[in-house]
């Protein structure tokens, strides 16, 4: 059975030249960038390159660049070290909408005794900035938020957020854009944005490896101690082959970015089209007209998200659904609940995420299945059959 991958903002493939470049240096390259000898040396090599096309695809200088092991890692670094730059400050800002990457810690934070705002949003997924910019202060040790979300793809403008709530006090501005980088033009010489999260394995280097980009100037306190690795901001030995691997990806998605933007937006576009034509009580989630161009999250009214992904999965389709399995309870997103999408919708949600590895002949895949399945199943739920016996 063919697989039709649609799950590229979960993980990706690693690029077949990214994993060229990794390979010498799990064989050969071995070495610890940190000794004295020779082979220390040669490692090293490879780590600078890796710093200078990261950098590179962020419009960023190579020393502003952190690595990481992955996007969560660097998302709680840069909470971290804003709390403990600014000691006298209590107040975080974030987004009811972050991944839990971000929300999970500052909950955690809350608790520890930090006022957190959790910034509301509308139908579409966009953010209340009325209610954001009135909660800043000069409390606020740091407003994080996410670039683009990665369950809807809204994006959201936080390169004008940034410059507005650092006028009105904020100490230090963060985005996740674990999902943003590769997909969106991205220039830090020019944003007042100090810090960003990105990760590897959403844009087709391996799983374990992330950065974050620390604009020169933000005061700074390292997450893991040890080591004087990432001149002492970082310790642990690096994941060398790993980060060498994620420069080649940046350099590719530079590379790419703008032809494979247009070629994944033209797939999705046909794919939501050609679900909404044929399958009734359907609708699309986000904001259309301000989204990642791989994302599309689509409710079907009265069935469960579970079971479509099971069934679409005996076709070979690999998607996800908008609900999250917490203590046994299947519960819907809390990005769709905090959109305000109806319980009978949130639940019947899928997302499909594209990436460079799509073609035409994926979408005809779903194109052929998906309203079998939706139909199916809807023959089969007391929601559905409810519902129409309403209408008629
Ligand atoms: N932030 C966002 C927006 C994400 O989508 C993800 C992963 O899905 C993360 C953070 C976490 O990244 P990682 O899996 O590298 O820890």
């Amino acid at each position: 059975m063919r697989t039709v991958y649609l799950d590229n903002n979960a993980t990706t493939r690693v690029a077949d030249e990214v994993l060229e470049e990794m390979i010498p240096c799990l064989r050969d390259v071995f070495g610890n960038p940190s000794s004295m000898h020779h082979k220390g040396a040669e490692a090293g090599e490879p780590l600078n390159l890796a710093r200078r096309r990261v950098a590179a695809l962020l419009g960023a200088q190579p020393e502003e660049i952190l690595f990481t092991s992955c996007g969560t890692e660097s998302d709680s670094t840069a909470i971290n070290a804003a709390l403990t730059a600014h000691p006298d400050r209590k107040h975080i800002i974030t987004t009811m909408v972050e991944h839990p990457a971000v929300l999970s810690y500052c909950e955690y934070l809350e608790k520890k005794g930090y006022r957190v705002t959790f910034v509301p949003v509308d139908k579409k997924g966009c953010l209340d900035l009325k209610a954001l910019y009135a909660a800043v202060s000069e409390e606020t040790a740091i407003v994080s938020i996410m670039w683009a979300n990665n369950e809807t793809g809204t994006i959201f403008p936080v390169e004008e957020i940034a410059k507005k709530v650092k006028s009105l006090g904020a100490a230090v501005f963060h985005t996740d854009a674990v999902q943003a980088v590769g997909k969106i033009d991205i220039d830090m010489a020019d944003s007042a944005i100090d810090m960003l999260s990105l990760s590897g394995h959403k844009l087709h280097a391996p799983k374990g490896v992330g950065a974050l980009y620390i604009r020169k100037g933000t005061k700074f306190a390292p997450f893991l101690m040890g080591g004087h690795q990432e001149k002492g901001r970082r310790a642990g030995t690096e994941n060398h082959s790993s980060i060498v691997a994620l420069g080649r990806a940046c350099e590719l998605a530079a590379e790419k970015m703008e032809e494979e933007n247009t070629r994944v937006k033209a797939l999705r576009d046909r794919l939501e089209k050609g679900l909404l034509e044929t399958i009734p009580n359907s609708f699309v989630n986000g904001d259309l007209d301000n989204r990642l161009p791989n994302t599309c999250s689509i409710s079907f009214e009265y069935v469960e998200g579970e079971a479509i992904l099971l069934m679409m999965n005996e076709f070979g389709i690999c998607a996800s659904s908008g609900s999250a399995c917490t203590s046994g309870s299947l519960e819907p997103s809390h990005v769709l609940r905090a959109m305000g999408v109806p319980f009978t919708a949130a639940h019947g949600t899928i997302r499909f995420s594209l990436s460079i590895d799509n073609t035409d002949e994926d979408i005809d895949t779903v194109l052929e299945c998906l309203p079998g399945i939706i139909n199916t199943l809807r023959q089969m739920s007391p929601f559905w059959a409810e519902a129409m016996a309403a209408k008629a």
